[in-house]
């Protein structure tokens, strides 16, 4: 399924590195109590855990304290984008005048960042080399539009949506036979361990807290699918479409889970 050699930096700026960030994500999301998160907070309002360098007080205490919310968010780069590359000289915390304007910039610089990581992960496919060419040119229009403020000001998102979920499309249909896009039902804490789902479409589907231990899943569409608390344990994913680092932070799984390439292993997973 994939083409070889896979370029091993091929990801390398969609990885988050929270040294390199202001503490975005921890002050202009909301988030609440009920999701993993210390608090119930308005979006625009830093954590109250959140430090003045940008870095969290009890990081090393996150787990023990089960703040599951903020162990699981990824926000691909887009928090390192916005403080190194489109406000190199003013951090949110130094010039609250720009605040507004940095958060809302993040939200969007994220969602350019997860159509460059959907689209990044086509390219290692093969069966797909007629399409490479309009996603080569897409993913270069993404990346440019945030190459300063004013780019990212003038990009319209919803075209660049709309022409990445045309490609998505085309390759979940090739990938997956079964793929739909009708929505699809919850399968809340379901029993599919110990199967082989071969060309599964689980996109956009509810699994919350679903049990596929040591199953074989594979060229499984798992495109925006709700994976939280799902059980992957001696699971094979290796082969597995779409998935994201967020949607396997909030997953279960073990040394045994076989990840696809560019994913990484949560250290939660014993
Ligand atoms: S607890 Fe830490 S990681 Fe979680 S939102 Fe607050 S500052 Fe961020």
């Amino acid at each position: 399924m994939y083409k070889q050699p896979l370029d091993p930096h091929l990801m390398d700026d969609l990885l988050i590195d929270c040294q390199s960030c202001s503490g975005i994500c921890c002050a202009a999301l909301y988030f609440s109590k009920i999701d993993g998160f210390p608090q119930d907070k308005k979006a625009g309002v830093p954590c109250v855990h959140l430090c003045q360098d940008g870095l969290c007080a009890i990081h090393s205490d996150l787990t023990k304290r089960r703040l599951t919310g903020c162990i699981q968010y990824d926000c691909l780069g887009a928090g390192q984008i916005v403080t190194q590359s489109l406000y190199p000289k003013a951090t949110w915390q130094e010039y609250p005048d720009k605040k507004e304007r940095i958060f809302s910039d993040f939200v969007k610089v994220f969602q350019l960042q997860q159509m460059r990581w959907y689209l990044l992960q086509c390219t290692c496919l093969k069966g797909i080399e007629d399409l490479l060419s309009d996603i080569t040119l897409l993913l270069t229009e993404i990346k440019s539009a945030f190459i300063n403020q004013e780019c990212l000001k003038n990009c319209s998102l919803p075209n660049l949506h709309e022409r990445t979920n045309i490609i998505l499309k085309e390759v979940s249909r090739r990938f997956s036979h079964q793929w739909s896009e009708r929505p699809k039902k919850p399968m809340f804490s379901k029993k599919f361990d110990h199967q082989q789902f071969v060309e599964t479409d689980f996109s956009m589907s509810l699994l919350i807290g679903s049990d596929f231990k040591n199953s074989q899943l594979i060229r499984v569409n798992f495109l925006g699918a709700d994976l939280r608390q799902v059980d992957f344990s001696g699971a094979n994913l290796y082969e597995c479409l779409f998935l994201t680092q967020g949607q396997i932070n909030a997953a279960i799984g073990n040394q045994k889970t076989k990840l696809p390439p560019y994913l990484k292993r949560p250290d939660s997973w014993k």
